[in-house]
């Protein structure tokens, strides 16, 4: 056949949207997009004749890859299986059921997200979560907008703008994806004045940098790395002593949102934001979906005249979280309020998992994998809490080791199959830890799993 008889032999884009599983396809996909397909394959078999190249197999099923590749999602759910309970690149904190539930109740459908149902008038979005925000924290009040990174923008927009804040020199932190302290104030106008050195600062630092310009006092849990050996900073209640008989605010971003002590579940001490509250911080900033269990968000908790003038400055409205985000911080902390943190939100859960149900849960998994042919053992190992909380600190855990010849390779095809799952490689080893598994994932992860000893018999 003459290359000109193979460009003839092409169909027309009429004629291929005539083939049966491309008219199935237009009925799934929406005809615009099977037709663009359709000439996307034309014109890339036309240069393959050019290019003496040979065509697909079959052009229809082509387009089909082609336009189902074009509607997948790329976001989808993943496996945890690394032990790093809040995972900033798996999404930090999963939710409880009770936040799915409540995030869907108000999805669904309408709320009475700014309406208020006793009067008929115009409500406020931030009267859903501020009281419950505020009850479990013991501040006046609270607000939630879109991150503790904007969170703490609006804080020193709204209170220092053009006016001196005080940070100790240790706490100048850059908290990832380019998050650091000294722009962060920059660009909310307000002025750095750093005191102390790298390892030490006294409160008389801060006393002595204080001026006529002073507005407030800064102080930055430094979460994702930690001082040690001859280092001081001052007691948060010295700080607010200070900052009160000079008539200023002290701020006090402290991070993951811990609302439980850590220290119970043999971690290092996280700060709390109820201390932080009551050490006599005026305004506390924290995450929603660190250690808080929740959706992301920032809260702002504090003195009411302070969140009353963060709530009414321009940047608040810029900043706002929507009404599912506000469900599930509501349902989140409900369980705070229960005292059933512990048992209902899964961060939590995933941190007071006993090792030995640990143990139970791998050694289940081994039985399910037995005479697979995949070679596994269990061993001991470390979770993390990860989300930049808690550095260097791990929980003791079991984990499911398999050893194989390529690990890269075989974590690579965890990482593409569906449910894609994340392991870790240590050595000749795949790890998988059972800690951030979810009970609901494990048939998943088993039949991951068995597929691979399947795809090495073949
Ligand atoms: C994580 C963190 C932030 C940023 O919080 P996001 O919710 O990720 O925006 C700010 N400050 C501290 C101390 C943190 O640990």
């Amino acid at each position: 056949m003459t290359t000109n008889d193979r460009y003839r032999d092409l169909p027309s884009v009429d004629a291929l949207l005539k083939n049966e599983v491309l008219t199935a396809l237009t009925q799934r996909a929406g005809r615009a997009l099977v037709v663009a397909g359709c000439r996307v394959l034309l014109d890339d078999a036309r240069q393959r004749i050019g290019a003496g190249i040979p065509l697909p197999p079959s052009l229809p099923d082509a387009v089909v890859a082609w336009v189902e590749a074009r509607l997948a999602a790329t976001m989808i759910p993943v496996v945890n299986a690394t032990g790093v309970i809040v995972h900033t690149n798996l999404g930090r904190a999963p939710l409880s059921q009770a936040a799915q539930s409540a995030m869907m109740a108000v999805a669904s459908g309408y709320s009475n997200l700014e309406f208020d149902l006793e009067t008929g008038e115009r409500g406020s979005r931030y009267r859903h979560v501020a009281a419950r925000l505020a009850a479990v924290t013991g501040a006046d009040a609270g607000l939630v907008v879109n991150n503790n990174a904007a969170a703490l923008v609006l804080t020193l927009a709204a209170v220092a703008p053009g006016q001196e804040v005080v940070v100790s020199r240790s706490q100048l932190v850059e908290i990832g994806g380019g998050f650091r302290i000294p722009e962060i104030l920059a660009q909310s106008g307000a002025i750095l004045r750093e005191v102390g050195t790298t390892n030490r600062t006294y409160l008389e630092d801060f006393v002595h940098a204080t001026t006529e310009q002073t507005v407030a006092y800064l102080r930055v849990h430094t979460s994702n790395f930690r001082l040690q050996g001859f280092v001081h900073q001052p007691e948060l209640a010295e700080l607010a002593f200070a900052a009160r008989q000079h008539g200023l605010l002290l701020i006090d971003d402290v991070g993951s949102g811990a609302l439980l002590d850590c220290t119970r579940f043999g971690l290092a001490k996280e700060p709390m934001v109820q201390a932080s509250v009551s050490a006599g911080a005026d305004l506390v900033l924290f995450s929603g979906d660190k250690l808080l269990g929740g959706p992301q968000a920032g809260c702002i908790v504090g003195r009411r005249v302070w969140i009353e003038r963060l709530r009414r400055h321009p940047l608040a409205r810029a900043l706002r979280v929507d009404k599912t985000t506000l469900a599930a911080l509501d349902a989140t902390l409900q369980a705070y309020q229960r005292g059933a943190a512990e048992t209902e939100i899964p961060v939590w859960q995933m941190i007071a998992t006993a090792e030995e149900t640990l143990h139970n849960r791998v050694v289940a998994w081994r039985g399910a994998l037995a005479g697979s042919g995949l070679a596994t053992s269990i061993v001991r190992g470390e979770s993390a809490v990860g989300g930049g909380a808690l550095p260097g600190e791990t929980l003791p855990t079991w984990l499911l080791a398999l050893s194989v010849p390529r690990p890269n390779e075989v974590a690579q095809r965890l990482r593409q199959g569906r449910p894609a799952v994340v392991a870790r490689v240590a050595d000749d080893h795949l790890l998988f830890d059972p800690r951030t598994v979810l009970p609901t994932q494990e048939s998943a992860l088993i039949v991951a799993l068995q597929s691979l000893a399947s795809a090495n018999a073949t």
